[in-house]
């Protein structure tokens, strides 16, 4: 399954994120996690995003979409879930060509929901330097501004599935589980017409 997960900061998408890619057994593609990785090994892709990670500005799509392609190319033939990537409408539209061309279109852009009012109370909670309240609310627009448009776009497509992210970590996994059963169970399966 190729799923898109997606989900504003505070909303405990990290843990659940690794515990899917666990049940599913399917590599986890974190744009974040291989950018930060590759300003650690020094690589020529480090030097050059290094200043945009350090100011919290995204990344050019141009270079996003390369690292996605290749790391497609390498260990995500039977799936993956996307952490982090889509950001943008032209990173959904490069995604879109990726996948297509491999006749693996997306199964799932799974959104944790969790109401501003609770984010703010948890993210205050995790007495990180960045976490002062005025710093939270920014993070939320920010989040917001950035996504809104991505959920229309997946709306459209009829992939855009809302799981609520208030509750126990075992209570929120089990709504994803549900829900990704429900999706592997309504795909028509490989080879079959559609
Ligand atoms: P994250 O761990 O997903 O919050 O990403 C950390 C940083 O990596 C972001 O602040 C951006 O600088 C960069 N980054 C990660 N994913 C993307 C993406 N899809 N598009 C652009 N920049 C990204």
């Amino acid at each position: 399954m190729y799923i898109v997960f997606i989900g504003p900061p505070g909303a405990g998408k990290g843990t659940q994120a690794n515990r899917l890619v666990n049940l599913l057994q399917i590599p986890h593609l974190s744009t974040g996690e291989m950018l930060r990785a590759a300003v650690q090994a020094e690589s020529p892709l480090g030097t050059s995003v290094k200043k945009f990670l350090d100011g919290g500005k995204l990344v050019s799509d141009k270079i996003i979409a390369k690292v996605v392609c290749e790391r497609l190319e390498s260990d995500c033939n039977n799936g993956c879930l996307f952490d982090g990537f889509p950001r943008t409408i032209t990173q959904a539209e490069s995604l879109d060509e990726f996948l297509n061309r491999k006749a693996t279109p997306l199964d799932l852009v799974l959104e944790l929901s969790v109401p501003d009012e609770v984010l703010k109370r948890r993210l205050s909670g995790r007495g990180r330097t960045d976490d002062g309240v005025a710093t939270i609310e920014n993070r939320i627009e920010e989040y917001k501004a950035l996504t809104t448009p991505l959920f229309d776009y997946y709306r459209q497509r009829n992939l855009l599935r809302s799981v609520d992210g208030v509750g126990s970590q075992d209570e929120v996994f089990d709504r994803i589980k549900d829900l990704v059963d429900r999706v592997r169970g309504s795909a028509p399966a490989q080879g079959e017409p559609t």
